[in-house]
């Protein structure tokens, strides 16, 4: 056990070194390192698979937030740190390599504050975006519905214009974090549908969870666990300046919010762990190299330079809307093959009542798998953004 310890410490080093990161980010590399190691050595958590999804901590987010390690891109003056989003990529990149427990910032540092730049006021910029730098403000996404996952202009939850505000009723689900965070942005139709053009007509709300009318629900995973919700508005009134955006904008603006969610390193590291852990277990049990090991090893790399290079873009204003599909979509079944290799490299079955170790990661890894290729769009719709993308029909 020391020695597969020792190995999963050293192995995130199987994340290559960046060859075109700026050189500043070696060094920031090497404090989060420091930082992670100095936890582990505490006992302060245990490395898990899919920890953006299912490790809510929020000392630890805070402790993040006292590095300056969330917000990174967010200007100074709304308390972040006016960092590249190149810098941000190193931070979540170590974070995920390591199985650390990112559950709690993941949706406000991803998305929440970068769509707050680009469309919220400046009262609510000042309102949630040094929380969100700090690590004290978390958010869900409010944007599927019973009926509206893949055809997210199908959603039906109504807002009603209302002496000061706007009045939502309606439904959303499989709202990851909902019971926890403080809020999120619920896109709703605000106007009649168009068959015409579905996609007009929709608006985007600040909701504060705790509001009077907003029901939350638990929908267990698999294992059993609380991650998902079902989160009912009954008539929940939102203030005007609580509307993101413009009214009737809100197709442009989740579509680019989505942009935010779909290109990170998360795509394809949620089982990185795992991987780890088999490495520690192979050279436990004194194992030879396996072919397997080296093709998971090896698209790792290509994988890892396809994502930098769409935050590379991102940096520089873009909107590599198909180059995030295409990583998403490989990403995703990359994370699923782990699985499949670790089981048929090594005989552990897997444990979800274990501590943490391999055969935790792997019962988590097991469990979790199915969300891979859907949650952010499934990978056939994101093909379709491809095909599209491509002049394809
Ligand atoms: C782990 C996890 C976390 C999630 N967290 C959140 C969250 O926090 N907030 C939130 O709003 N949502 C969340 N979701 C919901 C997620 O965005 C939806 O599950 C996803 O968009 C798919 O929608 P759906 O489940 O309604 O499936 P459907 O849209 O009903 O799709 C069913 C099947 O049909 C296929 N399909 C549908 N349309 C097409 C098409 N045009 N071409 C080809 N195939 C098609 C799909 O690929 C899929 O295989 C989460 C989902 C998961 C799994």
């Amino acid at each position: 056990m020391e020695a597969v310890t020792e190995t999963m410490v050293r192995l995130p080093a199987l994340v290559p070194p960046p060859t075109d990161l700026p050189p500043r980010a070696a060094a920031l590399r090497g404090e989060v390192r420091a930082f992670l190691a100095q936890e582990r050595a505490a006992g302060a958590w245990t490395p898990r698979a899919d920890v953006w999804l299912s490790g809510w901590d929020e000392r630890f987010t805070r402790e993040l937030g006292s590095r300056g390690w969330l917000g990174m891109t967010i200007p100074v003056e709304y308390g972040g740190h006016g960092a590249s989003p190149l810098d941000r990529y190193v931070v979540t990149e170590e974070l995920l390599a390591a199985g650390a427990p990112v559950a709690a910032h993941w949706v406000a540092d991803r998305q929440i504050g970068p769509t707050l730049m680009r469309f919220g006021t400046e009262a609510q910029r000042q309102r949630f975006l040094p929380g969100i730098a700090k690590g004290e403000v978390y958010f869900g996404i409010g944007m599927s519905e019973p009926d509206a996952g893949s055809d997210l202009a199908a959603v039906r939850t109504r807002a009603v214009q209302v002496s000061g505000g706007w009045e939502l009723t309606g439904t959303k689900v499989w709202t990851s974090g909902a019971h926890h965070a403080h809020a999120f942005f619920a896109l709703a139709r605000s106007a009649p549908r168009d068959e015409q053009n579905r996609h007009a007509g929709l608006s985007q709300f600040i909701v504060e969870l705790d509001s009077p009318g907003v029901q939350i629900r638990p929908i267990p995973l698999l294992t059993g666990a609380h991650h998902f919700n079902e989160v009912v508005f009954d008539g929940v009134f939102v203030p005007d300046d609580m509307v993101l955006g413009e009214i009737g904008a809100g197709w442009r603006q989740v579509t680019s919010e989505l942009a935010f969610e779909r290109s990170g390193p998360e795509r394809f590291l949620s089982t990185f762990p795992l991987l780890t852990a088999l490495v520690g277990e192979l050279l436990a049990n004194g194992s030879t190299p396996h072919r397997e090991l080296g093709g998971l090893v090896s698209r790792l790399w290509t994988l890892r330079r396809m994502s930098l290079a769409v935050a590379g873009s991102l940096e520089s204003g873009e909107a590599p809307e198909l180059a995030a599909a295409v990583v998403k979509d490989l990403g995703t079944r990359y994370e699923n093959e782990v699985i499949d290799v670790a089981r048929l490299l090594v005989a552990t079955p897997p444990d979800p009542g274990a501590e943490g170790g391999y055969a935790r990661l792997l019962a988590d890894a097991v469990l979790h798998a199915p969300g891979f290729t859907l949650r952010g769009g499934t990978n056939e719709v994101l093909r379709g953004i491809v095909a599209r993308g491509l002049g394809l029909r």
